[in-house]
Parts: C-alpha cells; sequence; structure tokens
C-alpha cells in the first residue's frame, strides 16, 4: 500500500499530529486488512490491533491525561481512526468506547465514576458500547421508551434498544433511558452505565451483512436494577450532556468513512496505474481517472469539514461544532459512498473479489450514510438550523 496520497494534514495540522498520523499508519500497516477481514469473515474481534493500539496510547488519546489519557482531542481520535481505516483496520469501537462514552463520563462523570472507567478505556483495558437507538423511535430519539425509575436508592431500567454495537466485547453499555423530573414529572433523557453482566440485561446478534470487527445487537432491559451512581452526570442536563457525546460521534463516524475512501482510491490507483488491457494503463483512460479525481476532491473536502469539525469541538464551542459535525459526518458519509462505488467499478470484475477487499467496502461505507443519524436527519437539521427553513416533520 502506497502512502496516503492527501496533503491537507500538512495544512492545518501541529507536526504531532502529523508524527500520529504516520505512527498509526505504520501500525495498521502491521497488521494489514488481509489479516483485519480475515478476523472479520471469521466472527472474531481484532483483539491484538486493539491491544496494541491501547498500548501505544491511540485509544485514549482524546482522554484526560490525569485518568490515564493523552491529554489531546477528538481531532487527535479522530486522526486515530482515519489512520486505521486508511490502513484497512477499521475500529468502530473508537467512535463509542472513548469518543462517546469517554467524553461523557471525563465531562459529566463523577470524581468516582472518572477513576472507575476512563484508565480503562484509555488503555483499551476496558470498553464501553453506547445505546440510544430503539425499535420504536429509529432517527426520532425524543420518542426513546426506555425508563429509568427509582426505587429507594436504586434505578430500575426498563426497554428495549437495536442495532447496539460490540456489546460482546464491551464491559458496560451506556444506555439513554429516560427519567421523571421530580419537579415536573416530565420525562427527560439521562444516562446509565450499565455492566453487561447485570441480571435483566439481555442482548441478540442481528446478523448484518457487514464485516466488520464489531457486531450489532438488540438489547432486552427488563427491571434491571442499578446502584445510584449508575447515573452519569446530572439528570436534569438531559440533552446537553447527551451532546456532549454525540457530537463526538459524528465526527468520529466521518473520520471512520474518510479512512474507508481512502483505503478504497487508494486501491483503485494502484490497479489503474498498472492494468493493462489495450495498450495503455486503465487509469490514463479519462472515464477511469476523472470519476478517481473527483472522488479524491470529494474526500479531502469532507477531510476538511471534519478537521474542522473537531477543531471546533476541541476548542469548546459546541454550539458550532454541532452543525460542523452533521456537516462533516453527510459529507464524508456521501464522498466515502461514491469513492468505494468507483473503486470497485475501475477494478472490473477484481472489484468483487475478497483478495482487493473493496466489495466489503460497499456495505461499511453504507454506514456512514445511516449511522448515527441519517443523511436526511442531518438535511433536516441544515434546513432548520442552518438555512432556517420550517420544520417538516
Ligand atoms: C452498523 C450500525 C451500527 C450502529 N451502531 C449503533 C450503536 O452502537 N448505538 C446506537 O444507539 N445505534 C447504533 N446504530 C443505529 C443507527 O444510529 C440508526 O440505524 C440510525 O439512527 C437510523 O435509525 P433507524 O435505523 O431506526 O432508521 P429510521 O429512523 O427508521 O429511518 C429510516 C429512513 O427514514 C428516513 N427518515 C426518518 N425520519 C425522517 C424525516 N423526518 N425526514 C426525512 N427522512 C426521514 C431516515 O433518514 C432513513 O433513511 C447503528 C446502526 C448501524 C447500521
Amino acid at each position: 500500500m502506497s502512502a496516503p496520497r492527501t496533503t491537507a494534514g500538512t495544512l492545518v495540522e501541529t507536526p504531532e499530529q502529523q508524527a500520529l498520523r504516520r505512527a498509526v499508519a505504520d501500525l495498521a500497516a502491521r497488521f494489514g486488512p488481509a489479516w483485519f477481514q480475515a478476523k472479520a469473515r471469521a466472527g472474531e474481534y481484532a483483539d491484538e490491533l486493539w491491544a496494541e493500539a491501547g498500548k501505544l496510547g491511540y485509544l485514549g488519546v482524546n482522554l484526560p491525561a490525569e485518568y490515564g489519557g493523552g491529554g489531546a482531542g477528538i481531532t487527535e481520535l479522530a486522526i486515530v481512526l482515519e489512520e486505521l481505516g486508511a490502513g484497512g483496520c477499521p475500529l468502530l469501537m473508537l467512535v463509542v468506547s472513548p469518543a462517546i462514552c469517554g467524553t461523557v463520563i471525563a465531562r459529566y462523570g463523577t470524581e468516582e465514576q472518572r477513576r472507575r472507567w476512563l484508565p480503562g478505556l484509555a488503555d483499551g483495558t476496558r470498553r464501553m458500547a453506547f445505546g440510544i437507538t430503539e425499535p420504536d423511535a429509529g432517527s426520532n430519539s425524543h420518542r426513546i421508551s426506555t425508563v429509568a425509575r427509582r426505587d429507594g436508592d436504586d434505578w430500575l431500567l426498563t426497554g428495549r434498544k437495536v442495532f447496539i454495537s460490540g456489546i460482546d466485547h464491551a464491559d458496560a453499555v451506556l444506555f439513554v433511558a429516560r427519567s421523571e423530573d421530580a419537579r415536573t414529572g416530565r420525562l427527560r433523557p439521562s444516562l446509565f452505565v450499565v455492566p453487561r453482566d447485570t441480571p435483566g440485561f439481555e442482548y441478540r446478534a442481528i446478523p448484518m451483512e457487514l464485516v466488520a470487527a464489531e457486531k450489532q445487537f438488540q438489547v432486552f432491559l427488563d427491571d434491571v436494577r442499578l446502584p445510584a451512581d449508575a447515573l452519569v452526570g446530572d439528570e436534569d442536563a438531559g440533552l446537553l450532556q447527551l451532546f456532549a457525546g454525540l457530537n463526538p460521534e459524528r465526527i468520529m463516524t466521518a473520520a471512520f468513512s474518510i479512512g474507508a475512501a481512502r483505503r478504497a482510491l487508494d486501491t483503485a490507483v494502484d490497479y489503474a496505474r498498472t492494468r493493462t488491457v489495450w495498450d495503455t494503463p486503465i487509469g490514463a483512460h479519462q472515464g477511469i481517472a476523472h470519476p478517481l479525481a473527483q472522488c479524491a476532491i470529494e474526500v479531502e473536502l469532507a477531510r476538511l469539514m471534519t478537521q474542522k469539525a473537531a477543531h471546533l469541538y476541541d476548542a469548546g464551542d459546541d454550539l458550532a461544532a454541532g452543525e460542523a459535525a452533521n456537516m462533516a459526518k453527510y459529507a464524508a458519509g456521501e464522498a466515502a459512498c461514491r469513492a468505494v462505488d468507483q473503486a470497485v467499478q475501475t477494478l472490473g470484475g477484481n472489484g468483487l473479489t475478497q483478495e482487493y477487499g473493496l466489495a466489503a467496502l460497499l456495505t461499511v461505507t453504507r454506514v456512514g450514510r445511516v449511522a448515527p443519524v441519517s443523511r436526511e436527519m442531518v438535511l433536516n437539521y441544515v434546513a432548520q438550523h442552518t438555512l432556517g427553513l420550517p420544520r417538516s416533520y
């Protein structure tokens, strides 16, 4: 695999960030796409890569240094995920464990919760999944019906979740539920850490057409009894706390898409340079070269937007970061789907073989269009919040 053909990194990244990029790319190259896809097809987790990335400090690069993290930001964590993806070893769990759960606990957890969870999330010895999506609520998270009721000092959690990634390899799940506001009686979103072995918490794998390290699960919560300190953050600050985790999730999903897109483009360009069917390499035909060039521009633009969103988030501007993160997730999801489609086309029949690993990216990159928020919901957001158009739903 050749070096990344992109230059934006040198424009806006510090020397430390560029060094991180190179180091993570080296790590991904040591494992490689063939190893990664063989693991995924065998239904195994990429544990060796995860452990090594943890040991090298990449998994918790965004978490506070006093709890074992790297003390950097989402900018750096996005670099890690993008480079792993560009090297053919994308670890979707980075979106969830350090980016959402680690961020929420670091920002809103108690000192005890931070000490309990962050060092393990930072070095990768512990993992936390995240569950908001519900079968009956879907994109409308305001309609989630998983309820947390008080029972003495304890909480009782009841509800259902769907498409929750990586539960089988997680120590716990950070669930979004609704609790009742004691003063108004209204239901508010609240966040609870639920260890995987808690009685009443069951999960079942959903068969997915994805070649990925992580599986997705349906979850059943039946009067799951939790101690008072399972609640993360303030019961009253629900949405604000939630978005502290959801903006990093969007930025990281964008990085995931960009990594896959770069992987696809690199594979296609290498192939188009050498594959000769008539008298010249196929890459000399503009019918092959121009669409690839167009994809490279779109990926680069999406990457720039992702860097902007990450910088805004790390600078503490949550509001601006929200808009940029939505735009970045949209742009990266679209660019990745087009890049993979064009890469598959460039390889002809080889685009569909397991050897080149491109066909698997067709479904993987679709994830960036659907999750964690669909492209239609991003368009709704931009139409309303950026353009000030009336809401249609
Ligand atoms: C691989 C994968 C991993 C995932 N991991 C997690 C995870 O770890 N944790 C988690 O909580 N969730 C996870 N999800 C769930 C994901 O966030 C949801 O699938 C996503 O939010 C969409 O919800 P839905 O599937 O219910 O689609 P729906 O909400 O049913 O939407 C279906 C379609 O209708 C469109 N639509 C809905 N409402 C509108 C509207 N008002 N205007 C225009 N169009 C609309 C949508 O855009 C979409 O195209 C994952 C999903 C996938 C595929």
